[in-house]
C-alpha cells in the first residue's frame, strides 16, 4: 500500500528530515582518526532529543534482536547497519552513518559516507560516484516516471564506472512509517517497477560497492559488509515525488558547510536544479 502525502504531511516531513540533516552535520563535526564509533551515536542522540525528535532506529526491530543505537555506522567494508561501538576511526576510513528520527508522527531518514581525513584516490572516486548517482537517479524520480527509472539511472552511472550495486537492500517509502511501500532498489530498467506518483514520498538510497555487489550480514544480527572485503558506499536523502521534479527534502548543505566536501554534480539539496 502506497500512501500519496498531503502537502500538510510533507510539511512534517520536511520538517523531520531538515532535523536529521542537522543530526548529521552535527556528528561531522567530530569525524576524525581517533574517535570512537560509539561517541559519535552518543553526540546524535543527544543532539535528537534536545530537538524534540525521538531516534527511530533504537529499538527498531524483532524482540530479542533490536537494533540499540540512534545511528547505524558503517565503516569500509561493512555496507549498513554497523552498530556504534569502541572501533576507532582512522585516518583513511570511509564512514557511512544512517539516521532515522521521528517527530510530530513523521520519519526522516538520511544517510551519509564521511571520509576520515584523506583518502586513497580510489576511494574517494567510489564516494563521489555513490552520491552523484544518487541525484541522477533522483532526477528522474518524478511522476509518470517508474521506480526501474531511478534505479536505472543510479545503476547505470555506478557501473560505467566498474563499480556494483548492491541488491539484497533497497530504498522505500518513508513517512508515517519507517518503511512503508514500494521499494526502491538502485538496479532495474527503465519503465519497469512500480509508478511514480505526484505526492509520493520515498527514502532514495544508492548502496555502492567498489567490487562484488554481494553482502552478507555479520553474527551481530544487524551489521552488513562486503562479500569480498572491498569498501562500499552508502547516500540517502527523502524525496517528494513531483510533477516535473522530485523536491529533496533531506540537504546534505549542512554536513558540507563541515566537511567542506562539494558534490560534483548540478543539484541543489530543496531544489529541482542548480543552473
Ligand atoms: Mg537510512
Ligand atoms: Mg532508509
Amino acid at each position: 500500500m502506497v500512501y500519496l502525502k498531503s502537502e500538510n504531511e510533507i510539511n512534517k516531513m520536511r520538517v523531520s528530515a531538515q532535523l536529521v540533516s542537522r543530526t548529521l552535520a552535527e556528528v561531522a563535526r567530530y569525524i576524525k582518526p581517533g574517535i570512537k564509533t560509539g561517541y559519535l551515536d552518543s553526540v546524535a542522540e543527544d543532539f535528537i532529543r534536545k530537538n524534540n525528535g525521538i531516534p527511530a532506529f533504537k529499538g527498531y526491530g524483532h524482540p530479542g534482536n533490536q537494533f540499540p543505537a540512534a545511528l547505524c555506522i558503517s565503516v569500509n567494508e561493512q555496507v549498513v547497519h554497523g552498530i556504534p561501538g569502541n572501533y576507532e576511526l582512522k585516518e583513511g576510513d570511509i564512514v557511512s552513518v544512517d539516521c532515522g528520527i521521528v517527530k510530530d508522527g513523521f520519519y526522516g531518514d538520511s544517510a551519509y559516507t564521511f571520509a576520515v581525513g584523506s583518502l586513497h584516490e580510489s576511494v574517494e572516486k567510489l564516494l563521489r560516484t555513490t552520491v552523484t548517482s544518487l541525484y541522477k537517479g533522483i532526477e528522474k524520480a518524478i511522476h509518470g516516471n517508474t521506480v526501474g527509472d531511478y534505479a536505472y539511472a543510479v545503476q547505470t552511472h555506478c557501473e560505467e564506472q566498474g563499480y556494483s550495486v548492491v541488491r539484497d537492500l533497497v530504498g522505500h517509502g518513508v513517512g508515517r512509517n519507517l518503511h512503508e511501500d514500494p521499494s526502491v532498489p538502485n538496479f532495474g530498467k527503465p519503465g519497469r517497477g512500480e509508478r511514480l506518483r505526484s505526492g509520493m514520498t520515498l527514502a532514495v538510497e544508492p548502496m555502492i560497492n567498489m567490487g562484488t555487489h554481494r553482502v552478507k550480514t555479520l553474527k551481530d544480527g544487524w551489521t552488513v559488509v562486503t562479500a569480498d572485503g572491498k569498501p562500499s558506499a552508502h547516500y540517502e536523502h527523502d524525496i517528494v515525488v513531483r510533477e516535473g521534479y522530485a523536491e529533496i527534502l533531506s540537504t546534505f548543505s549542512y554536513i558540507e558547510e563541515i566537511t567542506k566536501f562539494q558534490i560534483d554534480n548540478n543539484f541543489l539539496d530543496g531544489q529541482a536544479r542548480r543552473d
